[in-house]
């Protein structure tokens, strides 16, 4: 794809096509804007629906680009993900374009613009963060964090505000021509991550771009360099000024990338699973972050391999993984057979979730879930020949199920546990019940009946 920039010539041309830079930079990129022979892109790689939308807002008479993850993944030759188009028409005039649209976000204005199946983001150009002087910018606090960033600009301060060079690359498909003023081209050549501007002002705005760095060095394989490395490292712990909230999605497109155990080593590198997740990251030993005997990369493995084969994945498990050991390890306080007993389990589920959730705001239709899937795991260890049928069918079966699997995978369990659960699954009505039966007859334990309890008086005292 990038054949025709190897080419010297070209290489010279492109030195030479100094157009604008940013007026506050001390060494300011040029501008360049590169055709067809250098980019190697067609807007035959782009969808229909962002073609529409391009097509419709330059008709209208604004200029309208791809931008972001999908122009850096086309050069890559990856699929993106989806496509976000900027412009700079005002959310209300994008509005007025397209009538199936409708205007998300308050943070940051976006409008969602219906095609067919597709859904494509429409963002206004903002103006940049590194104050421009003259000009009040996005709202920072006395930190240099990123409040608002709602002040509409043109392309050449949107392209400042933008965290990487590869992430700031603009596509006009009506020219077909690439817009580069960071030198975004060459780092996806070179496979490097790079800040645009000061790395540590643009960590300091926003402390998320260190997760997003991590991301994007798994995902797509682009080195950050020892001292974008070191920098994070030094300063993973302004993680904790994010909002919770935003951490929980920021976690997830982490974890669920396809990339699990890349991510989670590079987190851990960096210092930044333990802000993340301090609990759980001061409960590992050796054997958890063994890949043939860690319940935290089992599990990750597995959620990566189901996203390749396009299963479905659910966060409750990526949590039920990351936070068992620091559940066991509270259990384990306890003595003898305690240690096992439900409510014991339920205890150190509630307060593990609880403390852990401060920092990463983990929803409770989420930690519900997580919670079902430890609680069954006693049941299903204790097969009841009267509770079988019922936990088959239990909603959370299926993730309990997997659940087991890893513990027996990881040496938690007797692997016939888990072979015996397998078994049951597949075999066909006369075969489950000849299962139990079997189970009944081998002294499976039965419930024990409880002693009804006193009637209580209504004062609360008993009678
Ligand atoms: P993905 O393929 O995961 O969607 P992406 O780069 O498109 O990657 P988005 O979160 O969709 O990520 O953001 C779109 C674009 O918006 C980015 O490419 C980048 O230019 C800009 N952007 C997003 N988040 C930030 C941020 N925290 N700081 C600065 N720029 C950002
Ligand atoms: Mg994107």
């Amino acid at each position: 794809m990038f054949g025709g920039y190897q080419n010297p010539l070209i290489k010279k041309f492109l030195k030479s096509f100094v157009t604008k830079g940013h007026p506050e930079r001390e060494d300011p990129v040029a501008q360049r804007m590169l055709g067809p022979e250098v980019h190697g892109l067609s807007p035959s790689n782009v969808s229909k629906g962002a073609r529409q939308v391009v097509k419709s807002l330059v008709e209208a008479g604004y200029c309208a680009d791809l931008v972001g993850g999908c122009v850096r993944d086309l050069l890559l030759e990856k699929r993106p993900k989806d496509f976000d188009v900027v412009t700079d028409a005002s959310p209300e005039e994008v509005r007025q374009v397209f009538p199936r649209s409708r205007i998300v976000g308050r943070r940051f204005q976006i409008v969602h613009v219906r095609v067919g199946r597709e859904v494509i983001e429409v963002s206004t150009y903002r103006a940049g963060n590194e104050g421009d002087g003259d000009r009040e910018d996005a709202a920072k606090n006395k930190f240099g964090r990123i409040l608002r960033d709602n002040v509409f600009g043109t392309r050449d301060q949107d392209v400042y505000r933008r965290d990487f060079t590869v992430n700031a690359l603009y596509y006009d498909i009506s020219t077909d021509t690439l817009v580069d003023y960071v030198g975004g081209l060459e780092d996806i050549q070179a496979g490097k991550l790079r800040f645009i501007g000061d790395p540590l002002t643009r960590i300091n705005e926003d402390p998320v771009r260190m997760l997003r760095a991590v991301r994007f060095k798994a995902k797509l394989d682009l080195s950050l360099g020892s001292d974008l490395e070191d920098l994070c490292r030094d300063h993973a712990q302004l993680i904790r000024h994010v909002p919770p909230a935003r951490l929980f999605d920021e976690v997830l497109k982490l974890f669920h990338s396809g990339h699990g155990v890349v991510t989670f080593w590079l987190l851990r590198d960096l210092g930044l699973f333990a802000e993340l997740f301090p609990e759980a990251a001061r409960s590992y030993g050796e054997a958890d972050l063994s890949p043939k005997t860690g319940i935290v990369l089992k599990g990750l493995q597995n959620t990566d391999r189901r996203i390749t084969q396009k299963k479905p994945v659910i966060a409750a498990f990526l949590f039920a993984c990351l936070f068992w050991r620091a559940v066991r390890l509270q259990c384990d306080r306890h003595e003898g057979k305690r240690k096992n007993n439900p409510q014991i389990l339920q205890r150190a589920a509630f307060d593990v979730l609880g403390r852990e959730t401060q920092r990463v705001m983990i929803p409770r239709r989420v930690s519900t879930i997580v919670i079902e899937i430890w609680d069954m795991q006693s049941r299903l260890e204790t097969r009841r020949p009267r509770m079988i049928e019922k936990l088959l069918e239990h909603r959370r079966f299926r993730a309990a199920y997997d659940f087991l699997l890893l513990r027996s995978e990881a040496g938690e369990l007797d692997p016939q546990l888990a072979d015996w659960w397998t078994d049951i699954q597949e075999r066909d009505e006369p075969g489950r019940q000849k299962m139990i039966k079997e189970l009944d007859a081998g002294g499976a334990p039965r419930k024990r009946r409880r002693r009804p309890r006193r009637p209580k008086s209504p004062d609360g005292n008993v009678r």
